[in-house]
């Protein structure tokens, strides 16, 4: 089925597509949706993105995909997760490049022995006015004392894999979706789309 992307990432749109080969997974560009800037004031990766799922949805009335994610550092009780996006900007202002965020991450856990976080990632796929499914799954790690590798996006050169002896970011991307939360997350959901709609 033609699925709108409720996101305005263009590495999230490029994993979905992947992730999703039965379906055709559309960006809001692709459907003449302009880039808008929806507030994710939600307390939870779910209730933010339901705010996202639904925004698109009523504009375009097509089955959509929201997607919210984030990492979470155990030893910083759980920062910056859902604030992952806005992480280091105090609510105002421009905010951290990508490069920033992970430096200033990485400064906070200078010297803290602790390192084990994980990747969050829930979906949600509004189907109508008052449906939806959705499903929330993680990517455990441990948050590396330097960034390495180019692939990716994100905080992926700072969460180290040790079951693969590599940060994320040093995965093709075949091997990051197939461990990766979004991954785990999409399997889920085209299993349950499988179930309902066929196919
Ligand atoms: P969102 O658009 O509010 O869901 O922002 C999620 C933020 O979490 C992104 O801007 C990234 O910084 C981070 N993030 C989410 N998924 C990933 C991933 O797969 N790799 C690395 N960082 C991610």
């Amino acid at each position: 089925m033609k699925i709108l992307a409720a996101t305005f990432n263009p590495h999230k749109i490029q994993e979905l597509k992947a992730l999703f080969p039965a379906h055709e997974i559309l960006s809001p560009s692709e459907l003449g949706i302009a880039q808008l800037d929806i507030e994710e004031d939600g307390d939870s990766y779910f209730a933010n993105a339901m705010i996202k799922a639904k925004v698109l949805w009523e504009i375009a009335r097509i089955p959509t995909l929201a997607d919210d994610s984030g990492l979470s550092v155990k030893a910083l009780g759980g920062a910056p997760g859902i604030h992952s996006a806005r992480y280091g900007s105090n609510g105002g202002g421009q905010g951290l490049s990508q490069k920033e965020k992970n430096e200033r991450l990485l400064g906070e856990m200078r010297g803290v022995e602790n390192r084990e976080c994980a990747f969050f990632c829930c979906l949600v796929l509004v189907t109508g006015d008052d449906s939806f499914v959705s499903v929330q799954e993680t990517c455990p790690g441990l948050l590396a004392e330097k960034a390495q590798g180019e692939g990716g996006f994100g905080y992926d050169p700072l969460v180290y894999l040790p079951e693969l002896d590599a940060t994320v970011a040093q995965l093709p991307p075949e091997l990051k979706n197939r461990v990766s939360h979004r991954g785990k997350a999409a399997r889920l959901l085209d299993g349950i789309l499988s179930n309902i709609f066929g196919g």
